[in-house]
């Protein structure tokens, strides 16, 4: 039997075997490879005659991704808010950036537009190319293009706490009740705390990671300094008519990006965003990158 595996807990693992979870042990050669299972990963499951399972494989993995600790995310939701939390657009494109690399779409959601509308900001996202929305979880607006843009996709929502990704989730399966509420009030919060992760199907037949108040703009974008350029998608029509083949696009002559930059064609906090990453990515040892 093949299934995806829906959560994993204290050494079980729950697959998902076409709408039937079976609770599973992993076989002990997956330790002996240092091969974890993750939540999302496909597996194939052999049954036993108690009704429990063994995970035999993990199928090849489309991408994976560390905090939280899951595989095969096809679609990262991004969810900013221009009311407070206000998102700092450079933590919108880190997360971008390292989404990117995964060959995970991103979509954009600037939720609270009740309250605030980052106009210029939604526009910076969506004339980059990305799917982006104007959404809110108290009026409702949105949350349909939400739902469509989703369907039938395996995805994550990320987001500072605070910024409403419960208060989406509820709106978007109001059936399946989840914690809304205060920042202190949530589980989960210290950087030592193991987050579990565990995947909900909704009716659109989307999948959904819920990771109670987990925000991946933690994570870096974790690349070589020169692969950065191909994680900022508005930049590749340019990448091959810079006059250095090995134009770093940050300050050079010649520099095709820094043209369209000049032009309007690429947005400033983008090019800002690039430039801080780039750098962060180059202070970081090679030996040290993955
Ligand atoms: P999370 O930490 O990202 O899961 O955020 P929550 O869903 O818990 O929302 C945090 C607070 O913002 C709650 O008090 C929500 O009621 C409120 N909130 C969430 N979305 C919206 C919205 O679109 N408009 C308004 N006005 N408030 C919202
Ligand atoms: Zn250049």
């Amino acid at each position: 039997m093949e299934g995806i595996i829906h959560k994993a807990l204290s050494g079980f693992y729950y697959v998902d075997c076409g709408g039937e979870s079976v609770t599973c042990r992993a076989r002990g050669k997956f330790r002996h490879e240092k091969l974890t299972p993750l939540v999302g990963d496909r597996v194939s499951v052999s049954l036993l005659p108690d009704g429990a399972g063994t995970i035999d494989a993990v199928l090849p993995r489309k991408n994976e991704f560390h905090r939280p600790a899951v595989a095969n995310i096809d679609t990262l939701v991004i969810i900013c808010s221009g009311a407070i939390p206000v998102t700092d657009p450079f933590l919108i494109d880190r997360v971008v950036a390292m989404a990117e690399r995964r060959k995970c779409e991103s979509v954009i959601c600037f939720n609270k537009w009740d309250l605030e509308q980052p106009q210029t900001l939604y526009e910076t996202y969506r004339e980059a190319g990305f799917p982006t929305l104007r959404v809110s979880a108290e009026t409702g607006e949105g949350i349909q293009a939400l739902s469509d843009l989703i369907a039938g996709k395996v995805c994550a929502f990320t987001g500072n706490s605070g910024v409403g990704k419960s208060s989406i989730l509820n709106r978007l399966e109001p059936d399946v009740v989840r914690p809304v509420g205060q920042v202190s009030e949530k589980l989960g919060r210290g950087r030592h705390t193991t987050r579990h992760v565990e995947l909900f199907r909704l009716k659109n037949e989307a999948v959904v990671a819920d990771t109670p108040g987990f925000s991946s703009f933690e994570e870096g974008a974790d690349c070589p300094p020169e692969e950065l350029q191909y994680a900022f998608r508005e930049f590749l029509p340019y990448l091959d008519n810079c006059q250095f083949l090995d134009c770093a696009h940050v300050k050079e002559k010649g520099c095709a990006v820094l043209a369209a930059l000049r032009e309007g064609k690429i947005a400033q906090s983008r090019h800002d965003s690039y430039v801080r990453l780039y750098q962060q990515a180059r202070s970081v040892p090679e030996w040290q990158r993955k």
